[in-house]
């Protein structure tokens, strides 16, 4: 399987080295990014913000043309990968994601409760 992406040097946490490439699956061996654009998805350490936000557009542009965008991000939302660009969503646009989902499961609990008891 190829492994597209060569993971910095000088990356900031150790788990930020795990790029989608690099995963197990049946969908990674379709996925548009490579090993030596990893700087691209994952944060140096100390990385500025204006150059943190121009690094997250190009790599959500990759994933934006991207084949495997859904089963990619479906991926790090259930892990969930705490770190870099996945299917397209940083990590702060997942935990945004998941809260809501979080929120919408305890709300069709609490109408199942209600519709049960009647
Ligand atoms: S969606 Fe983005 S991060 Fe995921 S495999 Fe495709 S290009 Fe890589």
């Amino acid at each position: 399987m190829l492994q597209p992406h060569q993971p910095l040097q000088d990356a900031a946490v150790p788990s930020q080295r795990i790029h989608p490439r690099d995963q197990a699956g049946p969908w990674h061996s379709e996925a548009v990014c490579r090993r030596d654009e990893a700087g691209l998805f994952f944060a140096p350490s100390k990385e500025p913000t204006a150059a943190r936000l121009s690094r997250e557009e190009a790599a959500k542009r990759v994933c934006a043309r991207c084949p495997v965008m859904v089963e990619c991000r479906e991926h790090a939302l259930l892990q969930p990968e705490p770190y870099g660009v996945w299917g397209g969503l940083t990590a702060a646009e997942r935990r945004v994601v998941l809260a809501r989902r979080r929120r919408r499961e305890a709300e069709l609990q609490r109408a199942t409760r209600v519709a049960a008891a009647g």
